[in-house]
């Protein structure tokens, strides 16, 4: 059964290594659980559904908790608390074109808003009901996941787009093929929502963003229904898929997605070398981006995230030694890891590990085996339980990124942390802060920045704690030349952002495209922009 108020399953855990606990009390002090909400609870402050009777729509009071929120700390700290500002009035499951477009009618006649839902794996608050007058209807998509047509010869698969992961790979690995898109999200996300927020995946080196792997599908808007057909690729004027990547639910509804699939890979490697220095690691990872190598995966921690991975690895003889042995090739305790993912033919796989090796070697990287690398792709999805026993343990944390040019990297990663970690005076809040590069270009890089801080007993101060470190990294972002998000979209927490990045003329665009799918702004208003 999945949790209602965290992370995943409820029989799955990722408890906190002593090595970790005793990390955070050094690095935070000491922190307590606070109180959690019973679901009882939770339930009774539901109040009456304002949508009239469907025989699709459910209103029970579970279904209409459990499709409340999304996973950003802000979500969290209400569900956590039983603080939720509002519930959809309905949620609905259709099956079919048909229903999504009954359903469309029946929101328009009762003024309702509609959100489409995939796995509610948000983490900028795109699936959250606004507070209103209107009654909201959150459009689960979950009944539509089924594999619909696979031509295995052009490697073309269709799928209903509520489709999660898991299902994904499941109905494709039996004919030696993959998706091979894999967010640290992969158990609950789905296929509709990777478009609608133009998801990048572990991988995306080998396999692509979601724009490279989104080629067409099938949308019901209040307009009407469009089909877009899947061109290997088309001069014909803009690409209307473009579109809907991004959307983020304004648009309409995608209920089918055809996506380019992959050959199975022969052969995987994961390869761990640590730099002595965080330029080190930075320069090679630059030359190794513009290598033009078939990576699957690059991955830099600074100084902060290696000692954090260290000690959240919890085994600390195995950790010792590798301590030791740095020590003895002259790296010091600053040193930075850098993980390579290389997937593909055996061949392939081979030449490639060689050419990143001597990269690695040129910038005076240590290379140190497997053994790390396999480990974290073992805990690739699992580490995501983490968040549950952080919160158990009395932190709260939170993840943002970003993507810029490779010459603003280095500040990028220093500003955000020094905006996390100056927003507070230490003697009030204290922030522990640590980035990687995920996902490298020629031209530049993402940045993702982890941040953790004390749980407080109250809700809103915890609510104004996360606002207050959430608006100055991402002030820090804009005023360095960042985008807004790299991988987790707009929704309702960067869309204050939205505007000075794209400018006045190309906001005023999207909104006439919205209002041309959806003349009565039924789409997930307040989303994207306002
Ligand atoms: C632990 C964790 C790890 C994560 N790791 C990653 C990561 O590695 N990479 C990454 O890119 N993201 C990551 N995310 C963010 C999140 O998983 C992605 O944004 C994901 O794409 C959301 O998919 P979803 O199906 O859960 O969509 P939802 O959260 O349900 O919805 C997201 C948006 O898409 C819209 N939408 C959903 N389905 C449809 C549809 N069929 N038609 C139209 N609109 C639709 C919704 O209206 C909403 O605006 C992570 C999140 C968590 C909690």
């Amino acid at each position: 059964m999945r949790r209602w108020n965290g992370w995943g399953d409820e029989a799955v855990s990722f408890p906190l290594p002593a090595t970790a606990t005793a990390f955070l009390a050094e690095k935070l002090g000491p922190a307590r659980q606070p109180q959690d909400a019973p679901l009882e609870t939770v339930l009774r402050s539901v109040g009456t559904p304002r949508l009239p009777r469907h025989p699709l729509v459910v209103s029970t009071a579970e279904e209409r908790v459990r499709h409340a929120c999304g996973q950003s700390l802000g979500d969290w700290i209400a569900l956590r608390f039983g603080r939720i500002r509002a519930f959809p009035d309905g949620v609905a499951y259709p099956t079919s074109d048909t229903e999504v477009r009954d359903l469309l009618r029946f929101a328009a006649e009762a003024g309702a808003e509609v959100i489409p839902y995939g796995g509610g794996t948000s983490v900028v608050g795109h699936i959250t009901p606004r507070v209103g007058e209107a009654p909201v209807l959150t459009l689960d998509l979950g009944r539509m996941a089924t594999l619909v047509q696979l031509d295995e010869r052009g490697r073309l698969a269709t799928f209903g787009a509520g489709i999660a992961g898991p299902n994904i790979e499941a109905s494709l690995r039996p004919v030696g093929l993959t998706l091979g898109h894999f967010p640290q999200s992969f158990d609950y996300s789905t296929l509709g929502g990777w478009v609608a927020t133009r998801s990048s995946g572990q991988q995306s080196l080998r396999y692509g963003r979601m724009e490279q792997i989104f080629v067409g599908g099938h949308i019901e808007s209040p307009a009407g229904p469009l089909d877009l057909p899947s061109y290997p690729a088309s001069a014909a004027g803009p690409d209307v898929r473009e579109w809907f990547l991004g959307s983020e639910g304004r648009l309409g509804i995608l209920t089918r997605a055809t996506v380019r699939v992959s050959a199975l890979p022969e052969r995987e490697a994961w390869q761990a070398i640590f730099f002595r220095t965080w330029s080190d690691g930075l320069a090679a990872a630059q030359r190794l981006a513009q290598a033009g190598l078939p990576l699957a995966m690059l991955r830099l921690a600074t100084p902060a995230e290696t000692e954090t991975t260290l000690a959240f690895a919890g085994h600390p003889r195995l950790v010792a030694a590798l301590r030791g042995y740095l020590g003895l090739r002259g790296a010091r305790a600053d040193g930075c890891l850098l993980l390579v993912g290389l997937v593909g033919p055996a061949d392939m796989v081979g030449s490639a590990r060689r050419s990143v090796l001597a990269i690695a070697r040129d910038a005076r990287g240590i290379h140190v085996g497997q053994s790390l690398g396999r480990k974290w792709y073992a805990n690739r999805f699992r580490s995501a339980y983490l968040r549950n026993s952080l919160w158990d343990a009395g932190y709260a944390v939170d993840t943002l990124e970003t993507a810029c040019p490779w010459n603003r990297v280095p500040d990028m990663v220093d500003s955000i942390a020094t905006a996390l970690r100056s927003a507070f005076s230490p003697e009030t809040v204290r922030v522990h802060v640590f980035s990687h590069l995920s996902h490298v270009y020629p031209h530049g890089s993402s940045v993702y920045t982890t941040y953790l801080f004390p749980l407080h007993a109250d809700a809103d101060e915890n609510l104004r704690r996360w606002h207050w470190l959430k608006g100055a990294a991402s002030r820090a972002i804009a005023e360095h030349g960042g985008t807004i998000s790299h991988q987790h979209g707009v929704g309702t927490d960067h869309l204050p952002y939205l505007e000075a990045e794209k400018g006045p003329l190309a906001m005023k665009a999207l909104r006439t495209l919205c209002h041309d799918f959806d003349p009565h702004g039924l789409m997930n208003p307040g989303k994207l922009f306002e």
